[in-house]
């Protein structure tokens, strides 16, 4: 088992798994989150880290971007970004090397 952060950890399989109920989260360490349930909404100042209105301070939507566990719907990354962008950031982990953010 690799622990890679106070939410996840990585099994003998590469299989990712919530520490808080053992759940898989993803089959593979190339996709930890595949199977998490994620919630995109637009950014307030009552976020943690949002104390005024975005719009104040760019053009562009800013979201909040979740992701939970689907065994036991613990929050297990949250990211706050220009809602244009792709796609949450993810991290992936490849053997013999360090974690990539
Ligand atoms: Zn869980």
């Amino acid at each position: 088992m690799m622990s890679i952060d106070d939410n996840i950890e990585i099994d003998d399989t590469g299989a990712s798994l919530c520490v808080h109920c053992d759940g898989v989260l993803g089959a593979s360490s190339t996709d930890p989150f595949e199977k998490v349930i994620r919630r995109e909404r637009p950014s307030t100042p009552a976020e943690p880290g949002v104390h005024a209105l975005p719009s104040h301070f760019t053009d562009r939507p800013i979201m909040v971007r979740q992701a939970f566990c689907p065994h036991c719907l613990t929050l297990l990354a949250m990211e706050i970004v220009p809602g244009d962008e792709p796609g949450y950031r993810h991290w992936r982990l490849e053997v013999g090397t360090s974690i990539q953010r």
